[in-house]
């Protein structure tokens, strides 16, 4: 995030979040930069950036977060609020309380009137009520277009409380990619809590990104594993604190779990605090762990320790791996989710021996390049669909490749038939060496069991007509300008 980000990913040259087609037509086309910019004609369940701004700093310590929209804008909260339940029951919290949520439920009157007042109630309230460190302030598409200047009344408020308010910019209209809602929050984080203060360098100290879905699990592997090459770990922002946000700048290296997530963010580190980081891949699947671990190693110069424990871990888990090969080798797989994961488990089959059939992303941009090109080699042709969501395509094509295995989130797709299973597990192992083994055994176990799904086809009706399933599915992608 160089001072000149603006926070939206589409500002970024070459980044496509509308297309589809054969995976090696694609990479050879964005690879000549003749993919052209398009759009859908038609579209369906756009995530939008507001909940990922929302959950990226929903478990941290002491704060409110008041959403300054309607009501319906902060539905995808239950699925970020169960996270966090769930993550305190992991990390053994007794009393277990669910996030404050705060919305101002901007109405047809707020949008001729304007809705100051209740944004300025709202910081009341929660100022009053729970007298926390942090109040975030997310805005909507409802409060950009009637124009609440957010930032004046942040301002007016913040001279009158000890209380931190911190406005986060993340109205849904600005970005089709949710990722720009991570760097919304980042920006926030940077511009009102580090404001470029610099602090005494803590030795051996690593900024470890990692956003909600995370598991506990995972969370302890990954520090597990920075602690054997001697390192201490900042885990941010998920499940910490203001403290911990405050001494981003002390650390001697950065780096992050997933591949979207604070990317744009180390880069500020790295041109304003002198923090270098590693930005490789997501940690999932024997090629990616060794990548991940080797990359934040050479930060600190421990590429032959690294190199001694992924040999040890390799001894260890190889012989098990072959053991979960023997029951999946040769499955066809469809895999949909976020950039980082779906990148990943594309990698993570290979060791299973499946053969990656589809794959559904969000975003084509370089960094997909490096990773499509890669999958390209393993895997030879796979149909790419580039979509933030759009369920109705999804269905198609899954319908015409009939995989023998559908990873990530199911949507209609579990009625098709087919056994569905995910990698965004975000509640168990998926990440590092045990992560490997844990996931081929879950992905193998539902192959064998897929009796829910078959009844679940007999019994459920498909939501399109039988005539869209022989329809081109990327018929509502037009070029921009034709
Ligand atoms: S911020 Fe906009 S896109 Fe996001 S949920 Fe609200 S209305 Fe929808």
């Amino acid at each position: 995030m160089s001072s000149t980000y603006s926070g939206i990913r589409e500002s970024r040259p070459n980044t496509f979040n509308d297309c589809g087609g054969n995976s090696r037509e694609l990479s050879s086309e964005f690879g000549k930069r003749c993919l052209k910019s398009a759009d859908r004609t038609f579209s369906q369940g756009l995530q939008c950036q507001q909940i990922n701004s929302m959950s990226a700093l929903m478990s941290l310590d002491d704060s409110v977060f008041i959403a300054h929209s309607p009501q319906g804008c902060v539905g995808c909260t239950t699925l970020a609020s169960d996270m966090y339940r769930v993550g305190q029951a992991h990390r053994g919290t007794k009393i277990i309380r669910s996030p404050r949520i705060i919305v101002t439920n901007l109405d047809q009157r707020d949008v001729i009137l304007g809705g100051e007042n209740k944004l300025k109630e709202a910081i009341g309230y929660a100022a009053e009520r729970y007298n926390p460190k942090i109040i975030f302030v997310f805005t909507s598409c409802a409060s950009g277009i009637i124009g609440d200047d957010i930032d004046a009344i942040v301002r007016d408020m913040q001279s009158e409380t000890e209380t931190l308010i911190i406005p986060v910019h993340c109205e849904g209209f600005k970005s089709k990619i949710c990722a720009s809602g991570f760097d919304s929050a980042f920006l926030s984080i940077s511009k009102y809590i580090l404001k470029g203060q610099k602090s005494e360098k803590q030795k051996g100290l690593i900024n470890l990104f990692a956003p909600t879905s995370i598991s506990y699990k995972d969370q302890l592997e990954m520090e597990r594993m920075l602690h054997l090459l001697g390192l201490t770990v900042n885990y941010i922002p998920f499940y910490s604190s203001l403290e911990k946000i405050k001494n981003i700048p002390a650390a001697e290296a950065s780096t992050s779990i997933c591949k979207v997530f604070a990317d744009e963010f180390m880069k500020e580190l790295e041109e304003n605090y002198n923090i270098p980081y590693s930005h490789t891949v997501m940690p999932i699947g024997v090629r990616n762990t060794d990548k991940w671990y080797k990359g934040v190693a050479a930060l600190f110069g421990k590429e032959a320790e690294a190199e001694a424990y992924i040999k040890k871990e390799h001894a260890r888990i190889l012989p098990e791996i072959e053991k979960i090969r023997a029951r999946l080798s040769g499955k066809r797989v469809f895999i949909c989710g976020g950039t980082g994961r779906s990148f990943a488990a594309a990698a993570l089959i290979d060791d299973f021996g499946m053969k990656l059939v589809g794959l559904e992303t969000p975003t084509y941009d370089d960094d997909a390049q490096i990773d499509i090109e890669y999958l390209n080699e393993i895997h030879g042709d796979y149909m790419i669909d580039i979509a933030n969501m759009q369920p109705f395509e999804q269905i198609n094509i899954v319908n015409r490749l009939k995989p023998d295995v559908f990873i990530g989130v199911p949507g209609w797709s579990a009625r098709l038939g087919i056994p569905t299973t995910h990698v965004l597990d975000m509640k168990r192992p998926t990440m590092g060496y045990d992560g490997i083994l844990y996931l081929g055994n879950k992905i193998a176990d539902q192959i064998e069991n897929p009796g829910f799904n078959k009844k679940l086809a007999l019994h459920a009706r498909l939501p399109y007509r039988k005539s869209w399933y022989e329809t081109n599915p990327f018929k509502f992608i037009k070029p921009l300008g034709e």
